[in-house]
């Protein structure tokens, strides 16, 4: 199936196509369409398999809906977030996520820990509708008050499983509880073990499982 085949909004059509992309990988043809439905998934798709586009592309074009040009920063809360258990993953995702929306007005950025908070704050404080972030240091710009998640309408649970296994659990709560209850919700995993099932039971709301 092409991207073509999708009606992506302009701005993201060029990048895909600037990028190369013709023929949408297996996740990607199950995914985006439930996404751009608003649905919650749980997917299980290993890296290499092209699952950052699957759900970066669907979930920057329902953000452009409501997209905003202005430059106060007041009017660019945080409206998707991306949790992944490293720093390298949260870079890798990020870079993706900042290539497919470089013609929309959408900004993000990305926070981890073992950098200075600072550099961090100042990005965070320009406005930033996408944030990729490790749990742990997010927590830490809740705390600071640098990151506001109350309008919060995405939140993506990459690498599940690893987060789990890192022992991420406690802070993924605690995250979660700062959201809004009316979101979407997507969570991607190598393996659904009984841990991410149980995790999806109470967090997911009647979620399209995709498995490839
Ligand atoms: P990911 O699994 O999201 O880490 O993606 C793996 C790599 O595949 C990345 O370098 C993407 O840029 C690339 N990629 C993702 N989707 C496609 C596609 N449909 N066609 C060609 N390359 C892709």
């Amino acid at each position: 199936q092409a991207f073509s085949e999708l009606n992506l909004a302009e701005p993201l059509a060029r990048a895909v196509a600037e990028m190369g992309y013709e023929t949408m990988t297996p996740i990607q043809a199950q995914a985006i369409p439930v996404v751009l439905q608003g649905r919650d998934v749980m997917g299980a798709a290993q890296t290499g398999t092209g699952k950052t586009a699957a759900f970066s592309l669907p979930l920057l074009q329902r953000l452009l809906r409501h997209a905003n040009t202005s430059t106060s920063p007041a009017r660019h809360p945080v409206r998707a977030l991306v949790l992944l258990p490293t720093r390298e993953l949260a870079d890798q995702v990020a870079q993706q996520i900042k290539l497919y929306a470089k013609y929309t007005p959408l900004r993000s950025a990305v926070v981890f820990g073992g950098m200075d908070m600072k550099p961090q704050v100042e990005e965070l404080r320009k406005g930033v509708e996408v944030l990729v972030a490790t749990p742990g240091r997010l927590l830490d710009h809740i705390e600071a008050k640098t990151a506001v998640l109350n309008q919060v309408e995405y939140v993506v649970l990459d690498e599940a499983d690893r987060m789990l296994d890192i022992g991420f659990l406690p802070d993924l709560q605690r995250i979660l509880s700062y959201l809004p209850k009316q979101r979407t919700t997507l969570l991607f995993s190598a393996t659904f073990s009984p841990e991410i099932k149980r995790l999806a039971a109470s967090y997911l709301q009647d979620p399209v499982v995709i498995e490839v």
